[in-house]
């Protein structure tokens, strides 16, 4: 705990190398394989003792506008969340040092959630067990569960129930960010309208069960990025949230044919978009291939970042020894 009596916990965006979508349930969610790979570009969420009762949110960081600073940010929910399950009364100034975009497909609300979760856990001294910390993450969003664990997993059902993965290796990816964000509902919408027009029908007995694809964990679990290429590529495992992401953002088209140009090992649409992702041989290429795509005018700004990060992380001890 820092002198001001504050937690400070430091969390990872994702990349989904596997996003594979099954038909939509009549709960109006749909079945997946969702492979995730944390990757290193951070939130800061930190809990603070409050004087008065209630939760009050801050945001800053070049996105800090478009973040929600009422009961709708997942920090707060998740702050929320965990104080009524131990009958606390919540308060907390809660702080967010955002670097993950907004509405990006990297899962930067998902992120604070579960930062804000580890942090008032630590502040309040609740003394939740992972297991419970993990069970509010699934109810907060199908995404914060990974958030808290970090590293590599498979996600199935709505993508929250968790197999830790092995990884063999680091691997270097660069992120392009687009301008404005993409409704993570309005893309999944998109892609069940799409396979409706396509014939396909869009509902869970029209489409397969999604399966992760063997290739693409064994690339993983060996660290070898031409591998994974071949995986995301040739081997036909990858997005299939990206035919959507792309009806909705046609110019996204322009940004992955930049990063081919440029020399990526492989390129794809992260999640439900709009940024793009590449992976790139080494940390020297993906800094290149980050230079080449800024210079493209195809997109708002490039990041490089290194995979797998770990898990939502105390960077202030909970208590003092
Ligand atoms: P995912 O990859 O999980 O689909 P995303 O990265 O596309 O999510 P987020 O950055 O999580 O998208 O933001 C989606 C929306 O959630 C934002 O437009 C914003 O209104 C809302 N939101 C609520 N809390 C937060 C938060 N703490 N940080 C960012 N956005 C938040």
């Amino acid at each position: 705990m820092a002198e001001d009596g504050s937690v400070t916990v430091r969390v990872p965006a994702k990349v989904n190398v596997q996003l594979a979508v099954g038909g939509l349930r009549p709960d109006g969610f749909h079945d997946l394989a969702n492979v995730f790979l944390a990757v290193g570009l951070h939130d800061e969420i930190t809990a603070a003792p409050a004087g008065a009762p209630g939760i009050t949110v801050t945001v800053t960081g070049p996105d800090a506008g478009q973040v929600p600073l009422d009961r709708t940010n997942l920090a707060v929910r998740a702050a929320e969340l965990l104080a009524a399950r131990h009958g606390i009364e919540p308060r907390v100034r809660l702080h967010i040092a955002k670097d993950i975009p907004v509405a990006g497909g990297m899962a930067g609300g998902s992120a604070d959630a579960a930062g804000a979760l580890l942090a008032c856990d630590a502040l309040w001294d609740t003394g939740a067990s992972r297991e419970e910390l993990l069970d509010i993450c699934a109810e907060l969003g199908s995404d914060v569960p990974f958030s808290l664990l970090g590293g590599a997993a498979l996600g199935r059902g709505r993508g929250e129930l968790l197999t830790p993965l092995d990884v063999g290796g680091t691997f270097h990816w660069v992120f392009a960010v687009a301008d404005g964000g993409l409704s993570t509902p309005a893309v999944y919408r998109e892609c069940d309208r799409l396979r409706e027009v396509s014939g396909t029908g869009a509902t869970a007995t029209d489409i397969p069960d999604p399966e992760p694809s063997r290739p693409l964990l064994d690339a993983l679990a060996a660290g070898d990025p031409a591998a994974l290429a071949d995986a995301l590529t040739a081997g036909g495992a990858g997005n299939d949230l990206q035919a959507a992401a792309l009806s909705l953002r046609p110019s996204l088209a322009d940004t992955l044919a930049a990063g081919t140009r440029a020399g990526a090992l492989a390129g794809l649409v992260s999640g439900s978009g709009p940024t793009t992702a590449f992976l790139a041989g080494s940390a020297r290429e993906a800094e290149l291939l980050a230079g080449a795509l800024r210079d493209s005018g195809t997109c708002r700004t490039a990041r490089v970042a290194a995979s797998p990060a770990a898990g939502a992380t105390l960077l202030t001890p909970a208590r003092t020894p």
